[in-house]
């Protein structure tokens, strides 16, 4: 047993034998000793998982030129925050910020935030950022951010924030619990029928079915949308996800880039849900936002250059480089790859402009 586990046992036995699957996400990711983001650097090919802007400088890069021109239309404002929310290593920021020189009214008036839990992050991003961030200033949550105009982005970070779940059993909604077997052993159970299901997030639907929520991402979408409506800004959410709620387990548990049981290594295995894009845009839209999108990530990618800055950067270097970065481009565009799972959602206020590449495309909610 992990020393969380004896930990969440604990808490499960106080609890009345069962614990909600979004409060055990919570523990696992988040438990100041023991949790999984408190203790280490789970990013890169010697950690558990590699993200978008750890396989390529060009993830960043694309991001940055999109927060650059998106503040251009915002009129400006000078100074704002640029906002991060799980900046993991730093990289996006870092990169973000040497593409955004090429608006040097921008990386001015900028003001770096970074929004991290994590101590171990926190110390990796200051070592990644002095240079680029001088000034920059940590928080542990998006409301400590100072009032004023925004702009904010967010990869893979609402993933890693927790998700409960709901199944059909016999007819009736039951929410799914961590429980103990007989062994002592953690196992999932189902607790009590929900006393009064609303009719439309609890359908009636056949048995085995599950629904997923995730009330700490729906806050995220609301606080973005009060910020941007009160003080001029956008964000981007870039996450993997589903574009319409529905049914289903998403939950997953990944250590050293394999997949591994959800119970089975509590604080030691990184745990994520899809993000339903759908609900975020609901919460984001009923708190005054207009949501552009959400489109998957290698439309937006490929739209807003990422194949000219490949070109770029492959220019009169050898083929082993010019290899690397055509797979890095494949791995972050191609449909087959992440370009599909993953999705881009923009929001802004319902006056303000419309960010690229959105003007082009499809109309917004
Ligand atoms: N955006 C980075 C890292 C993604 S991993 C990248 O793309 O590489 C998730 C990040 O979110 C980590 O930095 C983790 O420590 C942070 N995080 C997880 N839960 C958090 C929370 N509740 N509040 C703030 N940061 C959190």
């Amino acid at each position: 047993m992990t020393p969380l586990e004896l930990k969440i046992a604990d808490l499960v036995r106080a609890g009345g034998g069962a614990m909600s699957i979004g409060h055990y996400m919570e523990h696992c990711l988040a438990d100041p000793e023991h949790g999984y983001y408190m203790t280490r650097d789970p990013l890169g090919v010697a950690g558990d998982f590699t993200t978008a802007p750890e396989i390529s400088q060009m993830f960043g890069e694309v991001v940055g030129l999109w927060a650059a021109d998106t503040w251009a239309k915002l009129d400006a404002p000078s100074p704002f925050a640029l906002v991060e929310l799980g900046p993991g290593r730093g990289t996006l920021m870092a990169d973000m910020l040497r593409a955004g020189r090429v608006m040097p009214a921008f990386t001015a008036a900028a003001r770096i935030h970074l929004v991290e839990t994590s101590p171990v992050l926190r110390e990796l991003q200051a070592r990644t950022l002095a240079g680029a961030a001088p000034g920059a200033c940590w928080h542990g949550e998006l409301a400590s951010v100072p009032p004023g105009p925004v702009i904010v982005i967010a990869n893979e970070f609402l993933d890693a924030l927790p998700v409960f779940q709901f199944e059909r059993v016999a007819g009736c909604w039951r929410e799914r619990m961590v429980m103990l077997d007989d062994h002592g052993s953690l196992a999932i159970g189902h607790g009590d029928l929900l006393p009064y299901p609303d009719r439309e997030r609890w359908p009636d639907v056949p048995d085995g079915a599950i629904s997923e929520w995730a009330p700490a991402r729906e806050k995220i979408a609301r606080e973005l949308a009060e910020r941007i409506t009160r003080h001029n800004g956008a964000a981007l959410i870039i996450d993997y996800g589903h574009v319409e709620g529905g049914f289903g387990d998403t939950l997953q548990a990944v250590r050293a880039h394999g997949p591994v049981g959800i119970l089975d290594h509590p604080g030691e295995s990184d745990l994520t849900s899809h993000v339903d894009f759908a609900a975020l845009a609901r919460a984001a839209a009923a708190a005054g936002a207009r949501c552009h999108g959400p489109i998957e990530m290698g439309t937006f990618l490929l739209a807003l250059g990422i194949a000219e800055r490949a070109r770029r950067l492959e220019a009169g270097k050898d083929r082993a480089v010019r290899k690397d970065v055509d797979a890095a481009l494949r791995r972050l565009t191609d449909p087959a790859a992440m370009g599909s799972l993953f999705q881009v959602l923009a929001l802004a206020s319902l006056d303000g402009p419309v960010p690229e590449p959105f003007a082009r495309m499809r109309s917004p909610r």
